[in-house]
């Protein structure tokens, strides 16, 4: 919720009075919890105060006016906002009393002018004045609050106090929307490469918004907006949400804020599917993962921590010309990462296998880079994919890269 507050008065401007009555509406603004971007003054002008209003409403909710609501005609508030409103005014009846009451109380002839004093703006609540004659007007209109208030602090205040201020915590604090966001959560892209593809929309998006969410090893943006209803609210994150997802369509691989794993063991378990896992520089932090799952009894079935070259020759059946000797690939290549994921596959009998050799460090192991990760994935009646990946980082992080990499590739 912003506020403008628009001090009227060419006083003010030639510099005869101090603009007490902005400090007085920005303390109490304040108080109420909504945020004053602008204090405006302008003079008894209709054009220039035209302008201002329809300024203040292009940046604020809720447009506080003081001055102006007199009898002479260089007091305008009212028609100006009428004016720029495309509203009339009319005679407030109470308004009108009160004024008459006042001349009568004194045995003055009330002057036509002072009619101008009880006019208020059509469609408007009247805000009876205490302790002068001008009545304030409040008034909603095409979704901003606008709040007339006389210029004499004495009659301002009790105004405010006694008038507006139940007026705007009842029509203007109630339309405080509440905020509803929406998590999309993205894999097999980094953060930065992230961020390029969306910029334009990180940065120039207002409604909804779009922030990126740091969050270890996944990535993850949220977008918000505010609404009254919740289907007006999903509405908007729904349009959005399309076009990220026509901007990243191999990567967004959910809306709601779940690991892959979780997206994984719901499809598969969907379509009726089963996984097992070889895991060599993981140590079956793969499993672990999917395994951390309610409900992944029905996907995977298990897997195998081969760690070194012995164990993957004698429960994986990878060839030992394979992993040693002069001109072996080795167990860091992907000729091992393709024999694992097969035959784990055909010994645990899944759809799937999967597998991951590589090197985490810290040291380099076979003359390899550390970072240097292969990964399998073998489906039944298919083709085994494998991938090489050079990661980044220290030895938990590749661990954990790599086994989101592989739970990527098999998601794609
Ligand atoms: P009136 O019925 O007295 O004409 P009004 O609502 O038309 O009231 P103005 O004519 O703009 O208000 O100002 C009347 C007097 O109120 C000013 O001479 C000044 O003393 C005081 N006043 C107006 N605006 C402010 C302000 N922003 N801060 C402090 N005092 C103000
Ligand atoms: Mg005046």
């Amino acid at each position: 919720m912003k506020a403008e507050i628009i001090a009227v008065g060419t006083e003010l401007l030639l510099g005869q009075i101090v603009n007490s009555n902005a400090q007085y509406l920005s303390r109490e603004l304040a108080a109420l919890g909504i945020d004053v971007y602008f204090q405006t003054v302008v003079g008894d002008n209709m054009n220039r105060l035209s302008e201002a209003i329809k300024l203040a409403a292009e940046r604020a909710d809720l447009l506080l006016f003081t001055g102006g609501l007199g009898p002479t005609q260089d007091d305008l508030t009212k028609d100006a906002v009428a004016a720029v409103l495309g509203r009339s005014l009319h005679i407030d009846r109470m308004a009108m009393d009160h004024v008459d009451r006042y001349f009568k109380d004194r045995g003055a002839p009330m002057t036509e002018n002072n009619i101008r004093q009880a006019l208020s703006i059509d469609g408007s609540t009247p805000l009876p004045n205490e302790t002068g004659l001008a009545v304030g007007n409040a008034v909603a209109a095409d979704g901003k609050f606008y709040v007339l208030l006389p210029g004499p602090p004495s009659e301002m205040k009790p105004m405010y106090e006694n008038q507006a201020k139940p007026w705007i915590m009842q029509h203007v604090l109630t339309m405080e929307e509440p905020l509803y966001s929406k998590m999309l959560k993205f894999a097999g892209i980094g953060e930065s490469g992230l961020e390029t593809r969306l910029l334009d929309l990180i940065e120039n998006q207002s409604d909804p918004t779009v922030a990126p969410y740091a969050k270890e090893s996944e990535v993850t943006i949220r977008i918000s907006t505010k609404a009254k209803t919740e289907s007006e609210a999903m509405d908007k994150l729904d349009k959005l949400e399309a076009e990220i997802a026509s901007r990243l369509p191999d990567h967004l691989y959910a809306n709601e804020d779940v690991p892959i794993e979780k997206t994984i063991v719901d499809m598969m378990t969907e379509q009726g599917l089963t996984v097992s896992a070889a895991e060599s520089c993981t140590g079956g932090l793969l499993m672990q993962s999917l395994t951390s799952i309610p409900g992944s009894a029905a996907v995977f079935l298990g897997g195998i921590v081969c760690y070194s070259n012995a164990m993957k020759e004698k429960l994986l059946n990878v060839p030992h010309d394979l992993l040693e000797g002069e001109n072996a690939p080795g167990a860091v290549s992907a000729e091992t990462a393709k024999v694992l994921a097969e035959q784990v596959r055909m010994i645990v009998d899944t759809d799937f296998g999967l597998s991951i050799t590589g090197v985490a460090g810290p040291a380099y192991s076979e003359r390899k880079p550390v970072g240097l990760v292969y990964i399998g994935i073998s489906r039944r009646g298919g083709d085994t994919a494998v991938y090489e990946l050079n990661l980044k980082g220290n030895r938990d992080t590749i661990r954990l890269r790599s086994a989101k990499t592989v739970l990527y590739h098999l998601w794609k």
